[in-house]
């Protein structure tokens, strides 16, 4: 489970502050509700599920959210219901096997020549699909010293090039740590690349701000930013300018979805997603089958769906603008594709 606390620190002073709109973010369903003015009646178990993992809902986020409406599909993805407390077979606290892959604190290792960091067990925003909801984040939050052993282990492994900072969010960890273990790692010869996968920018744009470019553009290497949007009304004015501003400092974007049920589970939402992408600077990469976490069954969209839903986007859209379907599972060397063909075709 996310930790509660994200550090607040000092940066560059512009304005919006991102640790203020950080501070602000909501931390109560009924505020929520109050806020975007549905009748608190429609809360529906909130107040059970708050209590097993807490809502977090920033207040440039809400603000994309459409009053009056209990079917915003932003709405949605963070609003805490009963229906997470129910037990679902299928449905697990560590879907994807992480302890399994969890040497030393702070580093998760499934795949060749790349490896996680834990960077910050905390999030601005609380997503109730996470499949890191019952992630054992009090184990991996590792000291200033233990990151040295994390260090250690890139150094040991020369198939090891590409570093990805995950959490939690990454980007909730502050500059001066962030600086600080990038150069660290930069010092590996190895290591060629650095992948950030975030959603921060998205909830808080200002949260790309001098500070977080410096240390991004201050580094021998690639860096990549994959951010995490499910919907095309999640990204407004300020998530552009956050995208336009990165691209301009030569980071790549790259965009992962998840797959939901009454958020994102049509055609026209999933075209309207890429095409707002791409206008974004930012290119459809994958969009995953829903990792089967408990508290999150109510998102789950059958198979038959997925690939009805696949064939209309490649219908419907250039071969660049359809991301890659696929899924996680356990122990598996890579990601799974999804669906290129019907079963049983050639
Ligand atoms: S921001 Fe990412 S890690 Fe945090 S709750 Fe949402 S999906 Fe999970």
């Amino acid at each position: 489970m996310t930790a509660d606390i994200i550090p607040h620190t000092s940066i560059d002073g512009h304005q919006p502050c991102w640790q203020d709109e950080l501070a602000a973010t909501i931390r109560d369903p009924a505020v929520l509700l109050a806020r975007l003015e549905i009748a608190p009646a429609q809360l529906d178990g909130a107040a059970v599920a708050q209590q097993a993992w807490s809502i977090r809902a920033p207040l440039p986020y809400v603000a994309r959210m459409k009053k009056g409406d209990i079917n915003d599909p932003l709405l949605k993805q963070i609003l805490p219901l009963g229906a997470e407390m129910q037990s679902v077979p299928g449905f697990s606290n560590d879907p994807l096997a992480e302890e399994d892959a969890n040497p030393i604190p702070g580093v998760v290792h499934k795949y060749h020549g790349r490896v996680l960091f834990i960077i910050s067990p905390a999030c601005a925003i609380h997503c109730r699909y996470c499949f890191r909801r019952h992630f054992a984040y009090e184990d991996n939050t590792p000291g200033k010293g233990q990151w040295q052993a994390a260090l250690d282990y890139l150094r040991q492994d020369e198939s090891i090039s590409e570093v990805i900072y995950s959490g939690g969010d990454p980007l909730a960890a502050n500059d001066n740590f962030l600086l600080w273990i990038t150069q660290q790692i930069a010092t590996i010869p190895h290591i060629k690349r650095l992948r950030i996968h975030t959603r921060l920018p998205l909830v808080i744009p200002s949260r790309i701000d001098q500070s977080c470019l410096h240390w991004l553009t201050a580094t021998r290497l690639k860096v990549v930013m994959v951010w995490h949007i499910n919907h095309a009304n999640e990204i407004d004015q300020a998530v552009m300018a956050a995208a336009q501003k990165l691209k301009q400092h030569g980071i790549e974007l790259l965009n992962q979805s998840v797959l939901l049920k009454q958020v994102n589970d049509s055609v026209p939402t999933l075209v309207a997603l890429s095409e707002r992408l791409w206008d974004t600077g930012i290119l459809p990469y994958y969009i995953h089958r829903l990792d089967k976490v408990a508290g999150a069954a109510h998102f789950h969209i059958s198979d038959q769906k997925i690939r009805r839903l696949q064939q209309g986007l490649m219908e419907t859209l250039p071969g660049y603008l359809v991301p890659r379907f696929v899924c996680e599972q356990p122990g598996a060397r890579s990601k799974t594709a999804l669906f290129l063909s019907e079963p049983g075709a050639p």
